[in-house]
């Protein structure tokens, strides 16, 4: 009895936060944020509220929410808080309520557009992060989420399209397949390498056939990948 009664407990703590993982922690972390300029309100919320440290190997788990980006194991990365917030922001900006993202990684992303919008199409080419993004997000309740094993260039064509699409590996040039999955006025969120290695996040929207491309800043990004490793 005692037993069960304390794993209760303990998870709770740890869904609600104890110590560098608690409330505290994740409302400077949006504080922090909003200085930086980040000033979708539903977008900071969300980040204050979501446990961005069940995202992370519990060795980890103490550093969630600096403001760095964390591994997550096979080279891959967690993005740094300020970058969720920001594509988070800009998806919400493009008015989308249908989500197609490239690279699940930890899942943390996909949780917080998951709040933000109606449903997220989610791909990832790696297996095993893909079933630890599985469970986290099936752990808090998650029910407007789809996830796919699949090299992401393809896209998802029996959901599309999409309002939004959005890529969190860097790409050097934009697959055909996901720009052909956007709606019409449809917007594409990407981070993407010039010829000189410097990436940038771009923002494409979609007119007809014809598609508008807009620099917003410099970042850096993991690279997109081809081929699933199961
Ligand atoms: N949004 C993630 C960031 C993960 S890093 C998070 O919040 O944790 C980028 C992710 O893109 C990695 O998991 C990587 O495996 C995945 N990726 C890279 N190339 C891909 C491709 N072609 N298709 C699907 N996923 C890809």
């Amino acid at each position: 009895m005692y037993k069960a009664g304390w794993m209760r407990c303990h998870d709770s703590h740890e869904l609600s936060g104890i110590g560098m993982t608690s409330q505290r922690t994740r409302d400077r972390m949006a504080g922090r944020l909003a200085e930086a300029g980040i000033t979708d309100a539903r977008v900071l919320d969300v980040m204050a509220r979501e446990p961005r440290h069940l995202f992370l190997d519990e060795a980890l788990a103490h550093r969630a929410y600096e403001d760095t980006s964390l591994p997550i194991g096979h080279g891959q990365t967690l993005s740094q808080p300020w970058m969720v917030a920001r594509m988070s922001e800009l998806v919400v900006a493009s008015g989308a309520r249908r989500v197609l993202e490239i690279g699940t990684g930890s899942g943390y992303q996909t949780l917080v557009l998951s709040r933000l919008v109606e449903a997220v199409w989610s791909l990832e080419r790696i297996r095993v992060l893909q079933n630890r993004a599985r469970m986290r997000l099936a752990r808090l309740g998650v029910r407007n989420v789809r996830l796919r094993l699949t090299d992401g260039a393809h896209g998802w064509p029996e959901a599309a399209p999409f309002d939004t699409i959005l890529l969190t590996a860097c790409a050097s040039e934009l697959p055909v397949a996901l720009l052909s999955q956007l709606s019409d006025s449809g917007t594409l969120i990407a981070p993407l390498e010039d010829a000189d290695g410097s990436q940038w996040l771009t923002r494409v929207v979609r007119r007809g056939d014809g598609y508008d491309h807009q620099r917003l800043e410099r970042v850096r990004f993991v690279p997109l990948l081809e081929g699933v490793i199961r």
